[in-house]
């Protein structure tokens, strides 16, 4: 018989119960015990759901109050030196001030957050130098783990694999390589599998998630060492290995030949890594664990599908050298579809969270074995269904996509002829000063949003509400002296899920929360059918802005890659026909907005970076359509109306070309952390359009002052030249306070008159 396996579980709750304890602990709410007390109900309560869907084996280590790579920092002892004062790590105090920092005079910084591959979740990055010792910290493990026993879970612990954790964390020495501290950081780890093994664990399962974005030299001796070590340390536990989120590619071998019990493969974004093992010869003693249900997304599994691989599998290995898994932890979806209600039935029959997709994998298992005829028949009917539903599929969507040509993707003239159209309708002084579109979403705005969603108030109230917004934020900014105005995104919740819910093929969940970072989650909607516009999304709120002010007035829209990447994407066509089919919506908007007036328009990129495939080798064909996408939804408008763009949260330098490429009259980049770095690549590269380098943090409360604004614009332009520079701050302002934000903005229009006057 085959056996079953989950990889790991979301930590958040169905409910978001452990982001409301960890909050009433931060607020003091809560004591410590508390805090504990929730964590430990949701773990039972979790094992307890993957118990009852009778999966054979349960991860345990998975569970995290805060983040699982900040947790296997601490379980090594890779702690920064500047939170020791606050006390160990394993305790609350230390652990939060890791993550979060402390702030005030005498404040200590947190640990940089960054993304987890290719998903929406952030991690908190390790910081590593010459001097970092490493001590095994394994208490709160072996507390869970018998926590488990008791509850009788069948517990496999997982541990992020000591080269992912070196390669997951930054150098604070400049030139120094993290992974030079293996030998150091070996010896904990086998203690650490020595103490599992004599707390009762049978299985241990390896994180090495590195394998997904390639190896180089050093990392494949520092993956061999590694586990020669792991394997000495405990002799009699077996080894599972597992890296998801893309193929092993040519290092499959090498995963291969490593001394382990079981290699869990990612099938749903690499089949072709089973033909490629199967067709290695696997070791006698080694079994393959297969992730045939997509953890990454929330579709039902094409069971026959899925059979089928582990069909071809148990042929060659035998069953019993087959695990069924999801492809990665389970993480990135939802917990369960049960709480969704309200959706159409019909949607939902297309739909699997967690809790579902556990039990696709112990159907898969039993069908393996013969029988599950209904199951698979069901599943069957539920693909045909999904594939010709008039409700996913919009023919005049399609033929519009299939009659595209290389000049819908093309603005009318190039950039140098349309900035002189520009210049004529849009006058602006040298260094134009702008915002990035919102403007901060104040408690009164929060609670007119609620009023109107519990039906307390009508629409006509709440379009006040808005409106009167609008105009205090149009005010402000004539007052302040900004040159090309804003009306502030009052209307919008968030970036993506505002479209979500007024574009067609789009569904929103009321409970499909996934974390985000820490205690943040978001509800991505589900992107389920042919992409269109039903009607104009924000038109009125920028024509209403726009009336009230002689100064122009930016239009601001969402652009189709971040629509895409923030959402969960249909998995029955390729990404870029639905990114194309979100652009020829927003291309509908542009021209709409262009129509009602609007002579600049902004289309924000913020996720255009990080859907960048893991592997090298796959860049390239994302770059060509994500670029496409863009230019098809801004290319629709005359040469006189200004296009701009905005990207933050990544590095751009390796993208400078593609960025280029987009054809935006005007980018603002996020800029004021990485500083002078990235201006060089664009001046390297002579970036032929204008640009807006963040010229402060929007991140932080701190109020910049008017020189150390004019000096960074001055450094700006000492790079870029001041011909084409905008002036702006780095990030939209919707997470701070008015009161931070009219003096910071104060300042920066300063600034910007102080070095335009010294031109
Ligand atoms: N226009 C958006 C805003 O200002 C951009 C947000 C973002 O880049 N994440 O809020
Ligand atoms: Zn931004």
């Amino acid at each position: 018989m085959a056996t079953s396996l989950n990889l790991g579980f979301p930590r958040i709750g169905k409910r978001r119960e452990l982001k409301r304890a960890t909050e009433d602990y931060w607020a003091g709410r809560l004591d410590a015990e508390g805090l504990e007390a929730a964590g430990a109900a949701l773990r039972a309560e979790h094992w307890q759901l993957q118990m009852a869907a009778g999966i054979n084996s349960i991860p345990v280590g998975d569970f995290s109050f805060y983040d699982h790579v900040l947790d296997a920092a601490v379980l090594v002892g890779a702690v920064p030196e500047r939170f020791a004062a606050i006390g160990e790590a394993t305790e609350f105090p230390a652990y939060f001030a890791m993550a979060r920092g402390i702030g005030g005079e005498h404040g200590i910084a947190p640990l940089e957050m960054t993304k987890w591959f290719d998903t929406n979740y952030h991690y908190i990055v390790p910081e590593f130098g010459p001097k970092t010792a490493f001590r095994l910290q394994a208490g709160r493990l072996l507390r869970q783990i018998s926590e488990a026993q008791a509850l009788s879970v069948p517990a496999r612990p997982v541990l992020l694999g000591p080269v992912s954790l070196l390669r997951l964390g930054k150098s604070v020495e400049p030139g120094f390589d993290p992974i030079l501290l293996l030998d150091r950081l070996l010896p904990v780890y086998a203690e650490l599998i020595g103490q599992l093994q004599a707390a009762g664990a049978q299985c241990v399962q390896i994180d090495e998630p590195v394998f997904a974005t390639g190896l180089g030299e050093a990392e494949r001796g520092a993956l061999r060492r590694s586990f020669a070590a792991l394997r000495a340390a405990a002799p009699k536990l077996r080894l599972l290995l597992a890296s998801y989120f893309a193929s092993y590619g040519e290092d499959l071998p090498l995963a291969l030949s490593l001394p382990i019990d079981v290699l869990h493969l990612d099938l749903v974004r690499a089949p072709q890594d089973l033909d490629a093992a199967l067709a290695q010869q696997v070791a006698p003693g080694l079994r393959l664990s297969l992730g045939v249900v997509d953890g990454h997304n929330v579709w039902r599994t094409d069971l026959r599908r899925s059979l089928a691989h582990l069909r071809r599998a148990a042929d060659v290995l035998g069953e019993e050298r087959v695990l069924v898994a999801p492809s990665c932890s389970l993480l990135h979806v939802p917990i369960d579809l049960g709480a969704e209600t309200a959706l159409d039935p019909e949607l939902r029959g297309w739909l699997a969270f967690a809790r579902q997709k556990l039990g696709e994998v112990e159907t898969l298992r039993r069908a393996l074995g013969g029988g599950e005829e209904e199951a698979l028949a069901e599943s069957d009917r539920v693909q045909e269904g999904r594939a010709s539903s008039p409700r996913a599929v919009h023919p005049e969507v399609r033929a519009r996509l299939a009659a595209l040509t290389a000049k819908d993707s093309r603005r009318q003239s190039p950039g140098d002829v349309r900035r002189g159209a520009q210049a004529r309708r849009l006058p602006l002084p040298a260094l134009p000063t702008t915002t990035i579109g919102s403007f901060p979403q104040t408690q009164e705005l929060r609670s007119l949003r609620a009023q109107m969603r519990r039906g307390e108030i009508g629409a006509g109230a709440y379009e006040e509400g808005i409106r009167a917004e609008i105009e205090r934020v149009i005010r402000l900014q004539e007052e302040i002296g900004l040159d090309l105005l804003v009306h502030g995104e009052a209307e919008r919740n968030d970036m993506v899920e505002y479209f979500g819910e007024q574009l067609g093929g789009f569904a929103s969940t009321g409970n499909g929360w996934v974390q985000s970072y820490g205690t943040r989650c978001v509800k991505p909607p589900i992107i389920y059918g042919d992409v269109y516009r039903p009607a104009p999304m924000t038109v009125r709120w920028s024509a209403y802005a726009q009336s009230l002010t002689e100064q122009p007035v930016k239009g601001m829209l969402t652009g189709p890659v971040t629509i895409l990447q923030w959402s969960f994407a249909r998995d029955d066509q390729p990404r870029e026909q639905t990114a194309k089919q979100i652009a020829l919506a927003i291309r509908d908007e542009v021209v709409d907005l262009e129509a009602a007036g609007i002579r600049a328009i902004q289309i924000d990129e913020p996720a255009f970076r990080e859907g960048m495939p893991l592997r090298r080798e796959e860049r390239e064909d994302y770059l060509r359509w994500a670029t496409e996408a863009f230019r098809l939804a801004t290319s629709g408008v005359r040469d006189e109306t200004q296009i701009h763009s905005h990207m933050c949260y990544s590095e751009f330098n390796d993208i400078v070309e593609a960025i280029a490429a987009l054809d935006a009259d005007v980018i603002s980049i996020e800029a004021a952390r990485s500083g002078m770095e990235l201006l060089e690549a664009f001046s390297r590269f002579s970036y032929p359009n204008e640009i807006g380098p963040g010229v402060y943090d929007i991140h932080s409360p701190r109020v910049p002052g008017a020189e150390e604004m004019a000096q960074a614009l001055r450094a700006a332009a000492g790079v870029l030249g001041s011909g084409k520079l905008w002036v702006n701050p780095d990030c939209g302002l919707k997470t701070r306070r008015f009161e931070e934000v009219l003096p910071s903005l104060r300042n920066m229009v300063e600034a910007a008159k102080a070095v335009r006057e010294a031109l």
